[in-house]
């Protein structure tokens, strides 16, 4: 080889003279370009399939970390190493047979990590038209690479949980269903949606609310067998596409297991978290062999799951497609009432069960749906709370009752009380809105403000809460409670009968009735079952210095056994059904509801 000529430092001077400048004393000037382009460059001898390097330029020692001697002159097979050089000698073959260059791009590991390099090899041909030569280079694109790799994985797959995101997840799942109609191997998706994350992510913070989904992603990826499909589909939304020899039967065994893998607590920050999944599932190909459809049909599933009660499983049918189009009309409609105020109170009386006399309200309310009319909140709650809409109605409502109080207070109406439903959504501090960091709006402050505004002397209103909203984090449920009942006058535990209170833990909670769920009155007195259940409640109420109230009684008989029971109040059609706030006054001046003492 040559020896090298002096290197030339090229200055970003475009002008003729400076080139000049540049090449004098340099005999060979293409030699420059030779040693300082930043692409490898290299020339190979060809002999009859021996390959053997002629030259080298700096940049290829630089990226080899070789010295000129351990190259120049030695066959390329002493030179590259093994793994690469079956393929390099393919590509010089073609190149040569081609009479033509040849592309390819290498991948090639060095401890600093994996560089990729776009090569080119073209072949040197002399006047007969023999390949004497090649002449290669490598273009570093590393880089370029490497971001290309950041950007896909940000395409597609979840930052949080790692899984692959829920673009991805359905061109997976969309090849797995292609590969459904061409083998015939069936498959099922599951669609895990956490319950109540809303809930628990607005009262732990988000960054709480981020690491629990990161562990129950952990958790189901340890649980996820090699060739299940796993990805998250959305804030709590995670999916599992998973080959099934035997639907339906296998498919409910993969979610019997889902439930089962998120029963135990989840630990985060000092919290201890428990969490449960509503899952849907579709099968393909019986339900559908498209993935848009599969995606759509376990959605719908797992609606009806929630419905059904949470923490359960539920298959999809057709019935549910159609469902889940109503509730997304539903929620269409609910945002629109919301906006223009299309709610009404109404107001059910308590009585004393063995005076018949009236001993507080309960406002319950109506939405007052156009061209359909008064609608209950068994047929919207859900979609109010899980919208978190329910923030806002639920607002409403309060300050309604209130004003509703002090106007009934002025007319001479003293001593009122009543008590307002209130969900889970609404005991937590409301996120920041969008765009502010103002101190979170909280139901204490709302309520403080609310009797601020319209003070009662002598009335007061009362708060009910469901089981379910003191068991999901009890110890916030105890703190808020007993906040909340600095402000309103008295706790009621709603609907108790329903949820899995830990009867031990009631003791703890600043609460001061239990409402016994309707399902267990219906069925009095003839229930056997029933009725023990209510004269335990009954007995432990007491023991607790709770009041008991009884919901839905509708016959004497109802009422005669809720007396001896010793329960003492009761609500019911058998008194009064909920009236609108015009009738309340009349009901006040009877001073009895429905029944002779
Ligand atoms: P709840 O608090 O347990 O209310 C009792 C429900 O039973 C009311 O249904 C009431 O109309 C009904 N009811 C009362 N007496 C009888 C009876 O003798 N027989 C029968 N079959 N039913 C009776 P409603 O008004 O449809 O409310 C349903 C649920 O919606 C309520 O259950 C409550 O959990 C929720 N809710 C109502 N208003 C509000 C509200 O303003 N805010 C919140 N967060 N929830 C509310
Ligand atoms: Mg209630
Ligand atoms: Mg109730």
């Amino acid at each position: 080889m040559a020896p090298r000529q002096p290197p030339v430092t090229l200055a970003p001077r475009d002008t003729a003279a400076h080139l000049a400048e540049v090449l004098r004393g340099h005999d060979d000037p293409l030699r420059i370009v030779f040693d300082h382009v930043q692409d490898v460059v290299y020339l190979i001898e060809h002999d009859d399939g021996d390959y053997r390097f002629v030259a080298v330029n700096p940049a290829f020692l630089h990226a080899t970390g070789l010295a000129a001697q351990d190259v120049v002159g030695r066959p390329v097979d002493e030179v590259i190493p093994p793994p690469s050089i079956e393929l390099v000698r393919r590509h010089y073959a073609d190149a040569i047979a081609r009479r033509a260059p040849v592309h390819w791009e290498e991948v090639t590991p060095f401890p600093s990590g994996l560089r990729y390099g776009e090569v080119m090899v073209a072949p040197v041909l002399d006047d007969d038209g023999r390949c004497t030569h090649l002449v290669g280079t490598v273009h570093d694109v590393t880089e370029h690479r490497v971001a290309q790799q950041a950007l896909d994985r940000l395409a597609n797959y979840d930052p949080l949980t790692g899984l692959p995101n829920r673009v991805r997840f359905r061109e997976l799942l969309a090849a797995e269903a292609a590969g459904v109609v061409e083998h015939g191997k069936p498959c099922a998706l599951l669609y895990l949606d956490l319950d109540g994350f809303k809930t628990i992510n607005d009262a732990l913070g988000h960054s709480l609310g981020d690491a629990l989904l990161q562990q129950v992603g952990e958790r189901l990826r340890a649980q996820a067998r090699p060739g299940d499909i796993l990805g998250r589909l959305g804030g709590d939304e995670f999916g599992l596409v998973a080959a099934v020899a035997a639907p339906p039967g296998d498919a409910r065994t993969l979610a019997e297991t889902m439930l089962e893998l998120l029963r135990a607590p989840f630990q985060v920050d000092g919290h201890e978290i428990r969490v449960t999944p509503s899952i849907g599932i579709a099968t393909c190909p019986e339900d559908s062999c498209d993935a848009e459809d599969l995606v759509r049909f376990a959605d719908a599933a797992m609606y009806a799951a929630k419905a059904a009660g949470r923490n359960r499983l539920a298959f999809y049918s057709c019935e549910m497609d159609q469902q889940a189009q109503h509730r997304r009309e539903l929620e269409h409609a609910l945002r629109e009432a919301v906006e223009r105020r299309e709610f009404v109170v109404h107001y059910q009386p308590s009585v004393e069960l063995r005076s018949g006399r009236i001993a507080g309200f309960e406002a319950l309310l109506r939405w007052n749906r156009p061209d359909v009319g008064l609608v209950s909140p068994a047929e919207f709650m859900p979609v109010l709370e899980d919208t978190g809409l329910i923030r806002d109605v639920g607002d409403w409502v309060i300050e309604t009752v209130v004003r509703q109080l002090a106007e009934w207070e002025a007319a001479g109406h003293t001593g009122l009380h009543v008590a307002i439903n209130v969900s889970a959504v609404q005991l937590l501090p409301a996120p920041p809105r969008a765009g502010s960091t103002d101190a979170t709006h909280t139901l204490l402050e709302h309520v403080r403000d609310c009797l601020a505004r319209y003070p009662l002397r002598t009335g007061w209103i009362e708060l009910e809460v469901t089981e379910s909203v003191l068991m999901t984090d009890p110890e916030f449920a105890r703190a808020t409670l007993e906040r909340l009942r600095t402000v309103a006058g008295r706790i009621h535990v709603d609907d108790f009968g329903t949820g899995y209170s830990s009867l031990a833990y009631l003791t703890r909670l600043p609460i001061d009735s239990l409402k016994i769920d309707r399902v267990f009155v219906q069925d009095l007195p003839d229930d056997v079952e029933d009725a023990s259940i209510v004269r335990a409640v009954i007995g432990l109420a007491h023991s607790l210095g709770l009041d008991v109230i009884a919901e839905g009684i509708e016959t004497a008989a109802q009422r005669r056994f809720l007396i001896e029971a010793g329960c003492d109040h009761g609500q019911g059609y058998l008194f009064a059904r909920p009236v609108p706030a015009g009738d309340v006054p009349a009901l006040l001046r009877a001073g009895r509801a429905g029944v002779d003492a």
